[in-house]
């Protein structure tokens, strides 16, 4: 099944590999931009068939632009949501953008006749705020943002999540509504103006630290987070749904992402720390360095999900995280990123 499809975020990673799976798979793509100024630049790292792309105007905080976007659309992907690279001053930078933004795209969906919206959520949404201990998460699961020590982020992915679930039961009407809800995302560069999701790798295969701290992620490939939300915008029977995009056993500490570098790239591995850093180390940096104290309360946590309901409602296959890890390292030596 193919359609009109509206990509919010169009300048996004994610949104990128999954305008280009669209395009390839026969949709028409429409994308969402905050600025048409930004338009060549977009269409260069994409390098997809023009013709079946344009693009529009339109911010999360604002309606002006929406309408004309979703005119005509029978799907909606709704990607964009601010995904801060540093920890914000006031959580509502966040929060409010995210929540209000997929309220904006909801409505303004719903009322140019738009079929079904697949938002992109998160792990974040579903991970954080539980009791101590546990260790395995499922669809099931929401953060609980009442909690201490819930970064704002993973707030702003619960919230969004959340009130767009409430709209659709109150006011969505006929409008199907599905969410994705994406582990850290790794994979192949679009350009040199990378997601601050591929850091990780770039951090561990530059040496930035002298040894890696405790800290594990559920690691998945844009490729494969392309490819779930095209799954997702045409499989009957689905709505409502929540769909965990994780590599299966996608789980990895930094010390094994390390280990993978050094076993697959061995001859640009010479910066890859070999050594954990102690916990204690990590507290007394955490004293000085703001960026470091977030990171305190994951120290040797364990947040897993699996992604068996996409593969078997879906048929979704997502690769091993570890060819990620690899394809990530390998593409930011090829773009010039890493020198190593
Ligand atoms: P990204 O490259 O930073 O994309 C975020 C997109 O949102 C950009 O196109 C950005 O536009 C847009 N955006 C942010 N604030 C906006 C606003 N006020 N109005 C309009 N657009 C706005 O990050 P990404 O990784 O592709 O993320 C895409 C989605 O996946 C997000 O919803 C994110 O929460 C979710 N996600 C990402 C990961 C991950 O590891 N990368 C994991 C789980 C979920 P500009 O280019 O103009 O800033």
């Amino acid at each position: 099944m193919t359609g009109v499809v509206l990509v919010t975020g169009g300048s996004g990673y994610i949104a990128g590999f999954t305008i280009r799976q669209l395009i390839e798979q026969g949709w028409t793509v429409r994308a969402t931009i905050r600025n048409l100024n930004r338009e060549a630049e977009v269409r260069d790292w994409l390098k997809v068939d023009n013709d079946r792309l344009s693009f529009f105007a339109a911010d999360l905080t604002s309606d002006a632009g929406w309408a004309e976007a979703m005119a005509g659309c029978s799907h909606v992907v709704h990607m964009a949501s601010p995904v801060p690279m540093h920890a914000v001053k006031d959580e509502n930078e966040v929060i409010v953008p995210a929540r209000d933004g997929a309220l904006r795209a909801l409505r303004f969906a719903r009322d140019a006749g738009v079929t079904r919206l697949v938002m992109t959520s998160s792990v974040a949404a579903s991970f954080y705020g539980r009791a101590a201990g546990k260790e395995v998460f499922t669809e099931a699961d929401w953060t609980d943002v009442a909690a201490s020590g819930v970064s704002a982020y993973a707030k702003s992915k619960t919230i969004a999540e959340r009130a767009a679930r409430d709209w659709i039961a109150a006011e969505g009407g006929s409008l199907e509504f599905v969410t994705v809800n994406p582990g850290l995302v790794l994979g192949p560069l679009l350009g040199t103006d990378f997601s601050p999701s591929l850091e990780v790798v770039k951090r561990v295969l530059e040496g930035a630290y002298p040894a890696l701290p405790d800290l594990g992620l559920n690691l998945v490939d844009v490729r494969d987070v392309a490819d779930l939300h095209v799954r997702a915008l045409s499989a009957p029977d689905i709505s409502g749904e929540r769909f965990m995009a994780v590599a299966p056993h996608g789980f990895l500490r930094l010390i094994e992402i390390a280990a993978i570098l050094r076993e697959r790239l061995p001859d640009h591995a010479g910066k890859v720390p070999t050594r954990r850093m102690p916990n204690w180390v990590m507290r007394i940096v955490a004293l000085f360095d703001p960026a470091v104290r977030q990171l305190i309360g994951e120290l040797g946590k364990v947040r897993h999900a699996e992604p068996t309901h996409a593969m078997d409602k879906l048929g979704w296959r997502p690769r091993p995280a570890a060819d990620s890890v690899v394809d990530t390292a390998e593409s930011l030596i090829a773009m010039g990123v890493s020198k190593v």
